[in-house]
């Protein structure tokens, strides 16, 4: 059977490793033992919802409008510029199946970045070009702008992960400038609610070629639901539809999501915001105070980045000690970094102090190697 499924596989697909998402790579510890996981950028607040199974026998809406309606409305857009997608993921995954043909044409990335706009990309057999990032993180624009005809997508991820830098409004008006007859460009907003005055949602109708995506899955903590919103021209939301699902959106889903857009789900929202927000000052006070711990890129989202030289020796110790955060080391540019998501109070002073033991527990010298 390997055989047949070698024969029938394109080499392009052999060759791609899925993506190692937090939960894929610690998928095999369910030992009932309880973990702390401040590895997947989740909330930690699980908002209680309630469903009205009255007419799950019946094929849901493709694009349910109270859901529509109520995430334009929190968006400052019209409804015929928002497509809602099983996560922000799908979103990244239409807009390349719909714009980008297949041994054709190109994506450009600008790394250290979020790791499935390439890998939807080579799902695809879609090409992936990149344009890595400054040392400070921010864009590299004239290395962006020559590949003007090479791409049909610039993806710009602000606030980024995992650097949690900001991209500068006029960097982005610069890039969606110089692309806009060749080119879409995409930004992904997917933790804007923690640097809200700079999204572009408000000023899609000048830039029409700039693509905004969103999601339920960060500060509305509801990655559990997978439900994500594209905003952008009416043409790019009808592209879209020509390659979405019959019926992307489970009935359960719509209504979990509309009393999420509710006044009241957007000031729960709000206010988890603002709690995650001090404690993410907490917990970088707290990582200040470490001699062998530098903290790396920004905090406009909800998680930290740090780098130290005894990483692998601190990111065993966290999970020997059952909590799991996200090492980002591979990522270009970003050697010996780690990334804590911010939790909930008791979390974060429970990592705080095994941090606190872990670097009491070896010498200065040690702290500054590679252990
Ligand atoms: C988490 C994340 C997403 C994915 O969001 P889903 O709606 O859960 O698919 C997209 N982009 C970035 C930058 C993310 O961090």
């Amino acid at each position: 059977m390997s055989a047949l499924v070698d024969k029938l596989t394109s080499d392009s697909l052999k060759a791609l490793k899925p993506y190692e998402s937090a939960r894929r790579l610690f998928a095999a510890s369910e030992s009932g033992q309880q973990q702390v996981w401040l590895n997947a950028n989740e909330s930690p607040f699980a908002n209680p919802y309630e469903v009205d199974d009255s007419r799950f026998n019946r094929y849901p809406d493709c694009q349910p409008s109270k859901v529509i309606q109520s995430y334009a409305a929190y968006s400052g857009v019209a409804a015929q510029n928002t497509l809602v997608t099983r996560g922000a993921d799908e979103g990244i995954e239409l807009l390349i199946r719909a714009f980008c043909t297949p041994d054709i044409d190109n994506i450009l990335i600008c790394p250290p970045t979020y790791g499935m706009y390439a890998i939807s990309a080579q799902t695809c057999n879609v090409g992936v070009l990149e344009a890595p990032l400054n040392p400070d993180f921010s864009l590299n624009v004239p290395t962006i702008c020559e590949f003007k005809d090479k791409v049909n997508l610039v993806f710009i991820c602000s606030p980024n992960n995992p650097t949690g830098t900001c991209v500068d409004p006029q960097q982005v008006l610069a890039v969606a400038e110089h692309f806009a007859d060749s080119a879409l460009v995409v930004v992904d907003e997917a933790y804007i609610e923690f640097d809200w005055q700079n999204s572009w949602a408000n000023k899609l109708s000048k830039h029409p070629n700039i693509v905004v995506l969103r999601t339920l899955s960060k500060a509305f903590a509801l990655a559990g639901l997978r439900c994500g919103f594209t905003l952008a021209d009416p043409s790019v939301i009808q592209a879209m539809l020509k390659v979405i699902a019959p019926y992307p959106i489970p009935e359960p889903v719509a209504q979990i999501a509309q009393q999420a857009l509710t006044d009241e789900g957007i000031t729960l929202m709000r206010d988890q915001v603002d709690t995650i927000s001090e404690q993410r000052e907490l917990m970088k006070n707290a990582l200040l105070t470490f001699p062998s711990v530098e903290l790396v890129g920004d905090d406009k989202a909800n998680f930290i980045l740090f780098r130290c030289a005894a990483k692998n020796a601190l990111m065993q110790y966290l999970i020997d000690n059952q909590i799991l955060i996200r090492d980002q080391s591979k990522q270009r540019g970003l050697d010996n970094c780690l990334r804590i998501t911010i939790g909930n109070e008791k979390q974060n002073q429970q990592l705080i102090s095994l941090l606190t033991s872990f670097f009491l527990s070896i010498s200065p010298e040690q702290q500054d190697q590679a252990l």
